[in-house]
């Protein structure tokens, strides 16, 4: 399979699960995660119409987007150092990693510089695994309550890495919860904050994030092949 089938087969899922579920298919935006993979894979991808992309690495993604061209739409969907901010306001559209008072203080300070406001996501560990980044649904308002006041930011909504799993079905539980959990923040109208994105969904279990109510899916291996063999 080339990435151009690849790409339109995962649009076509994506369709399906937006018909099953009564969804209108351009609420959902297909994140092309091209991250370890090369320039050229992802001219393929661009050939294809693909305009949007996500990385999980600062430096690839400067040095992705300085040599591909201007227009495309660029994501940091991946865990953000401080020290690696500088790399990714400016270029990236929406942060979607943000998981600390201290890591949104300093995307704001680096975008005070740039004078932009950096759309941005809060990444939450819907299902409390030890291995990854977030913080728990419980904080999550709180957190969003701290940093909705920072000039320099704006939160959009939630973001979540779901488990890896068999079955996808498995994974429902977590989507639902974020969409309840963005309802539910929503409703408090907290100043600053737009709670109306949801990025929730990878290869493995995308179909069933779009039918929770993802905005934004990101999958990878699904368009570019395995990151560890190079085998589409
Ligand atoms: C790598 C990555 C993806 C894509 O994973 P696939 O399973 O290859 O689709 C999605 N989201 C994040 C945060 C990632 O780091």
């Amino acid at each position: 399979m080339s990435v151009q089938e690849n790409l339109y087969e995962v649009r076509r899922r994506i369709e399906k699960a937006c018909e099953r579920s009564g969804r209108d298919p351009k609420e959902v935006t297909l994140i092309a995660v091209s991250k370890t993979k090369p320039v050229s894979m992802i001219e393929e991808a661009i050939a294809a119409g693909q305009q949007v992309f996500g990385e999980n690495r600062p430096q690839e993604l400067r040095d992705k987007f300085g040599c591909l061209p201007a227009g495309l739409k660029w994501h940091m969907i991946g865990h953000l150092q401080k020290n690696k901010i500088k790399y990714v306001v400016g270029r990236a559209c929406l942060i979607h990693s943000i998981d600390s008072v201290e890591l949104a203080q300093a995307v704001n300070e680096q975008a005070a510089k740039c004078d932009v406001i950096m759309p941005v996501l809060v990444e939450v560990n819907a299902a409390g695994e030890e291995s990854k980044f977030g913080v728990s649904p419980g904080e999550t308002e709180e957190l969003i309550r701290q940093i909705a006041p920072l000039p320099h930011i704006h939160v959009n909504g939630l973001m979540t890495i779901a488990p890896n799993v068999e079955d996808p079905e498995q994974n429902r539980q977590y989507f639902r919860l974020l969409k309840q959990l963005c309802i539910d923040i929503a409703g408090k109208n907290i100043d600053n904050v737009s709670m109306i994105e949801l990025s929730m969904g990878m290869t493995g279990d995308y179909e069933v994030a779009v039918e929770e109510g993802a905005t934004f899916v990101r999958v990878g291996t699904g368009i570019f092949g395995d990151r560890r063999t190079g085998i589409l």
